[in-house]
C-alpha cells in the first residue's frame, strides 16, 4: 500500500467495476462504488462462468459477412440479428465486418491474448486474497462438435492457437466417457482445452469480490448515476438520488449502458449489445465436472453451485427491447441432445446483454479528454474472465505505473482514429 490514498468513484458493480474496486481499495485509495442494482446483479449474474484464456479469436474473420443472411432469418439460430433493430445496427456491423481481415484477427489475437495470460493468475490472486478460492475449480473445457465437418469448418482457429502457445487435444471416446459419463456425442467428436476454469456462481463471486472491498472501507452506493463531469480540479457524479459526489479519479465500468456516461465526458464509442439467454436447471439429474461448450450449438453446460446452467447464444438487438426466451428454451431442446438423461426440474430462464466492440477487445483505457477518467467496458464475451486483470491494470494507471503490457490495442479513442 502506499501513502497516497486517492478519493476514486467507480461506476458499475459488475465484474469488471468490482473488481476495479476491490484493487483500488486494496492499494489505497478511497473508493465508492456505485450501482443501481446490488453487485453482480446485471450481465455479470448469468453468464456460463468460464474463466476461458484460449477464447483470443475475434467474432469478426474473413467470410463472416456471408453469415448475416442466416442470422437475419433463423429465428432461434446461434446467432441472430432483429430486423427492426437492423437499421440501427449497420454501422456497428459495418465497423464488425471491416476488422474481420486476417491481419485484423491476428491484431485482435494477439491483443487478446496478451490480457488472456494474465486472467488465471490474476484471478487467482483475487479469489485468494479474499478468501473465496472454493468457488472456483480448474477442469478445463470440453468441446463437442456433432459433426466432423463442424469442427473442420473451425480447424483453423485450432491451428491459430496452437501458434499462440495454447494447449488442445482431441478425446477419445473412452476418454470422453470416463470424464462424462452422462454425455453423448453420436457420431461427433470432442476437444479438450486445460487451460479453462470455471466458478460455481459468477453472481456470488462479483458479489464476494466487492463485500472484500466494503470490508476493507470502501464505500457503497445503490443509486443510478445521472451525469459525469471532470475538470482538472476533480470529478462530480450526480445520481438519481440527488447525490453529488466529488472525487480525484472516476473509473467508469458500466457495461454494456458506459456510453450514456462516456457521451457526457468525451464521445460514445461503437459498443452494442450482444444478448445471451441461460436456462438454469436446479434439479438436472445429471453430474458434470467440467463446463462442456458445444461448438455446432454455440452454448456452453456449465455446473454450479445452484445446479446446471445452459448459457450462451447471441442475439442484437436494442438495448431495451424485450427478452425473447424462446432463446432460452432452445438451450434446453440442445441440452437433451447431449445429455439424455437431462431432467428439466427446478428451470429460471435469463437474459444479460454482453458489452461488444466490432472487433472484440474491450475498452481499458485512460479517458481521451480527462487525465482523471478511466474507461473499463466492452468486455464482450469475456468480461468475467478479464474482470481481475481490468480492475488491476486500471488502479495502475490510476496509481501512474506501468501496466505491464502495451494498452495500445484497448484504447477508448482507437474507434474516432479510423
Ligand atoms: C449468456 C452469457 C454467457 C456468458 N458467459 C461468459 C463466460 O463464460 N465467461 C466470461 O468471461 N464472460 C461471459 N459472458 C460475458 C460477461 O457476462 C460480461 O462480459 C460481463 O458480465 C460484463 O461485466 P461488466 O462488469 O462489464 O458489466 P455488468 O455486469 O453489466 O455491470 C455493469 C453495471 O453497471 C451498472 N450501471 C450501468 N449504468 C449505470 C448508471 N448510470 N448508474 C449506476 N450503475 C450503472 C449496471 O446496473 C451493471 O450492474 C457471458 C455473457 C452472457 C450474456
Amino acid at each position: 500500500m502506499s501513502d497516497w490514498n486517492p478519493r476514486c468513484v467507480v461506476v458499475g458493480a459488475g465484474t469488471v467495476g468490482a473488481s476495479c474496486a476491490w484493487h483500488l481499495k486494496r492499494r489505497g485509495a478511497q473508493v465508492t462504488l456505485i450501482d443501481s442494482e446490488l453487485p453482480g446483479m446485471s450481465t455479470s449474474y448469468g453468464n456460463a462462468g468460464c474463466i476461458s484464456p484460449s477464447h483470443v479469436i475475434p467474432f469478426s474473420y474473413p467470410g463472416v459477412g456471408w453469415k448475416v443472411p442466416g442470422w437475419l432469418f433463423d429465428p432461434l439460430g446461434p446467432l441472430k440479428i432483429r430486423w427492426q433493430d437492423l437499421p440501427r445496427l449497420v454501422p456497428w456491423l459495418w465497423r464488425f465486418w471491416r476488422s474481420g481481415t486476417a491481419a485484423g484477427v491476428m491484431r485482435a489475437a494477439r491483443a487478446q491474448k496478451a490480457l488472456m495470460d494474465r486472467v488465471v493468475t490474476d484471478f487467482d490472486q483475487v479469489l485468494s486474497a479474499i478468501g473465496a478460492s472454493d468457488m472456483r475449480r480448474a477442469m478445463g473445457v470440453i468441446v463437442v462438435y456433432d459433426r466432423r465437418e463442424h469442427f473442420e469448418a473451425e480447424r483453423w482457429q485450432f491451428e491459430l492457437l496452437e501458434q499462440l502457445d495454447f494447449e488442445w487435444e482431441y478425446l477419445s471416446p473412452a476418454e470422453l466417457r470416463i470424464m462424462v459419463p452422462a454425455l453423448d456425442v453420436g457420431t461427433g467428436m470432442a476437444i479438450y482445452l486445460p487451460d479453462w476454469q470455471h466458478v460455481l456462481s459468477p453472481a456470488g463471486v462479483t458479489a464476494r469480490i466487492a463485500e472484500a472491498c466494503f470490508g476493507a472501507g470502501g464505500e457503497w452506493l445503490q443509486d443510478r448515476v445521472r451525469s459525469v463531469r471532470a475538470t482538472e480540479q476533480g470529478v462530480t457524479v450526480g445520481t438519481e438520488g440527488g447525490r453529488e459526489l466529488r472525487a480525484e479519479y472516476l473509473v467508469i465500468a458500466a457495461g454494456v449502458w458506459s456510453n450514456a456516461l462516456a457521451r457526457q465526458l468525451d464521445y460514445t464509442v461503437p459498443v452494442n449489445p450482444k444478448r445471451g439467454y441461460h436456462s438454469m436447471i436446479a434439479q438436472p439429474g445429471v453430474e458434470l465436472d467440467y463446463p462442456i461448450e458445444s461448438g455446432s450449438r454455440r452454448f456452453v453446460m456449465t455446473p454450479m453451485a445452484e445446479g446446471l446452467r445452459l448459457a450462451g447464444t447471441a442475439e442484437f438487438a436494442a438495448l431495451d427491447a424485450p427478452p425473447d426466451y424462446r432463446r432460452a428454451r432452445v438451450l434446453r431442446e440442445h441440452a437433451q441432445r447431449y445429455l439424455p438423461g437431462i431432467r428439466f426440474e427446478g428451470v429460471t430462464e435469463w437474459m444479460g446483454q454482453r458489452p461488444m466492440t466490432p472487433d472484440s477487445i474491450p475498452i481499458i483505457s485512460g479517458s481521451p479528454g480527462h487525465r482523471n477518467v478511466f474507461y473499463a467496458f466492452g468486455h464482450g464475451h469475456y468480461g468475467l474472465t478479464q474482470g481481475p486483470t481490468t480492475g488491476d491494470i486500471i488502479t495502475r494507471l490510476v496509481f501512474g505505473e506501468e501496466p505491464g503490457l502495451d494498452l495500445s490495442p484497448y484504447r477508448f479513442d482507437r474507434f474516432h482514429k479510423s
